[in-house]
């Protein structure tokens, strides 16, 4: 393997990762050295949390533009307050996230062998230009790689009928009942679910780190891509298996004769 180490930089706003219990998972697929650290986050000084503020992202339509960030946004930066969740979610570019991740990276651990997983509850978004608008990602990046917890929950699609529901009811009553309608069908922020899901995304970042291959197109294996919350929940949580095909890969990944 290209690797010969991971470093996973943990989000303890959201528990549900489990971190030791994703150390563990790795270890036991992959025998190399794990590191698991605290949040990449946390004590940021005023120039990094500046940066950090001036990837958000305001306009949906329009590929980025760096923001002049205000006071209050370099604050939340540099305290690093959970905002996910929030009535207005703020989204961030994930490239030009990526690229500070990058320097907060000590350049004696910014090495191909080392590979840096940042788990982050803040929501990265890149811009496609085949639609022209942004859209939320839960997976960004090579080395460093981003795991967003708000991107899972939020970028996979809810079944289209729940939309429609809550678009054709307004009272907060109505809105409550129909979560319950559908509760289970998708991810909720503190979903006890995420713990095997974050190690599919970490299965992935890794397979795509070594092979320079995203994802799989079957809907079965734990490196599809999923669209749909359900598509999600099947893959990493019913089947929770890889593909043959990804199979035969990860064993010559293992043996180094990829
Ligand atoms: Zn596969």
């Amino acid at each position: 393997m290209k690797i010969s180490k991971i470093i996973i930089y943990n989000e303890p706003s959201v528990p549900e990762i489990n971190i030791e219990k994703i150390k563990e998972f790795i270890l036991k697929i992959f025998k190399i050295e794990i590191e698991i650290r605290e949040n990449i986050f946390n004590d940021l000084d005023r120039k990094m949390g500046e940066k950090i503020a001036s990837t958000r992202i305001f306009n949906l339509k329009k590929s980025f533009e760096k923001h002049i960030p205000t006071i209050d946004e370099i604050f939340i930066e540099l305290e690093n307050i959970d905002m996910s969740n929030k009535q207005e979610m703020i989204m961030y570019d994930g490239f030009e996230l990526n690229q500070i991740i990058r320097e907060l990276i000590t350049k004696v651990e910014n090495t191909q062998k080392i590979l840096h997983i940042v788990f982050t509850n803040k929501l990265t978004c890149t811009f496609d230009e085949s639609d022209f608008k942004y859209h939320a990602r839960a997976l960004l990046g090579s080395n460093p790689t981003i795991i967003s917890t708000t991107g899972i929950i939020e970028a996979p699609a809810k079944p289209r009928q729940y939309y429609m529901d809550l678009m054709t009811n307004f009272s907060k009553e109505s809105i409550e009942q129909i979560k319950k309608k559908y509760k289970g069908e998708f991810l909720e922020y503190n979903d006890p679910r995420l713990s095997d899901i974050v190690q599919g995304y970490l299965l992935q970042a890794i397979f795509y780190y070594e092979t320079g291959e995203m994802f799989c197109d079957n809907n079965q294996c734990r490196l599809f891509n999923a669209h749909w919350q359900k598509e999600l929940l099947v893959s990493q949580i019913e089947n929770k298996k890889l593909c043959k095909n990804h199979e035969k890969i990860l064993d010559k990944m293992k043996n180094n004769i990829l």
